[in-house]
């Protein structure tokens, strides 16, 4: 058996006749780029949110930099994010000429909001809450902080489409909530893809203008703006993908659930569930002292996995000018050497889990390591 971190075709092949029928219609219908598909879709994600607006755009990263860029972020200022974050989060920040400062992550490996009120200056401007690997962050503490020093609080769903802290959907706390439609996200389109939600129109107004050069009205610019609109194609799939996304969560809660319950090996630690919390197991994270190991073992008997992330952004060669080292951030260095994201896919097979399970359970370090 050969075990893959992720496989994307086996969900498209569940839907496999919806999805044609939608690419064959707008394919044929001469429209290509925004349009009623896109009109559409915005409609529908902002209903399943719980969010007045969304916009659709080309990517996560646009997405994330936009949205620093048009509540004024700039050069000279800060914004809170965690240190385990991905990189593209920093980037969102870094692209306006704004200061990441970092916070160590909690047991849930979401931003620790114990740790956040003593990193707040007079510079800082924004909190950029990174719901990681589908679970969502301490919202309403968090949301608290930012309220009392009163800061913009935006959140990055690109790994928590559905996921909710208290009941509330992650994108509904801050001013903006920013997703990312990469295939391999629990709402991946067939390309790139990305939106924002927001209940705030005026704001919403600007979203709209930036991603179309500047123009709501052909040929009239308002403002500089820039290309990131989202493609009618991806926006009609990702139509059809959204009535499925609560069987796609689900289907991947029963996946984890087995892991969580099968997963036996003093050598590994299993992934925390935060109270109040319903995760969309975008990833299923393990941690272990001998993650090396545990690698070369698992692709000895071909199974495959995946590391969120073995760098942290700040000791990145892209970041080397923030001048941070990895002993300023131990928890988030450490966590880069230990965490392992193992196979999971929607239509992963009970057979293809067990034998994973099985592996991972028979897991020793020998003596002579
Ligand atoms: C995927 C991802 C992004 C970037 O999204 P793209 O669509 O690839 O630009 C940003 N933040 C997080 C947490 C992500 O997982």
């Amino acid at each position: 058996m050969n075990i893959l971190p992720n496989v994307l075709d086996r969900q498209y092949k569940k839907y496999r006749a919806e999805y044609i029928k939608k690419a064959k219609h707008i394919l044929d219908s001469g429209w290509y780029i925004l349009g009623n598909e896109v009109k559409e879709f915005e409609k529908e994600f902002a209903k399943y949110i719980g969010a007045k607006y969304c916009i659709g755009l080309a990517n996560g990263l646009d997405a994330l930099w936009i949205t620093f860029k048009l509540l004024g972020i700039q050069a000279g200022d800060e914004v809170i994010i965690q240190g385990n974050a991905y990189v593209a989060c920093v980037m969102g920040i870094t692209m306006n000429g704004a200061t990441p400062v970092f916070i160590e992550p909690d047991e849930y490996h979401n931003i620790n909001s114990e740790k956040i009120e003593e990193k707040i200056t007079d510079k800082t401007k924004a909190v950029l809450v990174v719901h990681l690997y589908g679970q969502a962050s301490n919202m309403q503490d968090i949301k608290t902080i930012s309220d009392k020093y009163n800061l913009y609080l935006v959140e990055d769903c690109a790994q928590s489409h559905g996921a909710r802290h208290c009941e509330q959907i992650t994108g509904t706390f801050g001013h903006v909530g920013c997703f990312s439609f990469y295939p391999s996200k629990n709402l991946g389109a067939f390309g790139d893809g990305g939106a924002i939600v927001t209940d705030d129109e005026v704001l919403m107004q600007k979203f709209k203008t930036y991603r179309n050069y500047g123009s709501q009205k052909k040929y009239e610019n308002m403002v500089v703006g820039t290309n990131s609109r989202l493609d009618s194609l991806q926006a009609g799939l990702l139509r059809v993908k959204l009535t499925h996304l609560n069987e796609l969560n689900n289907d991947r809660a029963s996946l984890c659930n087995r892991y969580l319950r099968e997963i036996k090996s003093p050598l590994i630690s299993l992934p925390k569930i935060r109270k109040d919390c319903t995760t969309v197991w975008h990833q299923f994270v393990i941690t272990t002292d001998y993650r090396d190991e545990l690698v070369v073992y698992l692709n000895e008997n071909n199974i495959f996995t995946s590391i969120h992330y073995p760098i942290p952004p700040y000791l990145q060669e892209a970041y080397k000018y923030l001048e941070i080292d990895a002993g300023d951030y131990p928890i988030s260095s450490e966590l880069a050497k230990k965490v392992l994201s193992l196979p999971l896919y929607n239509g992963m097979t009970k057979k293809e889990q067990r034998y994973v399970i099985n592996k991972l359970n028979k897991f020793k370090i020998q003596e002579d390591y």
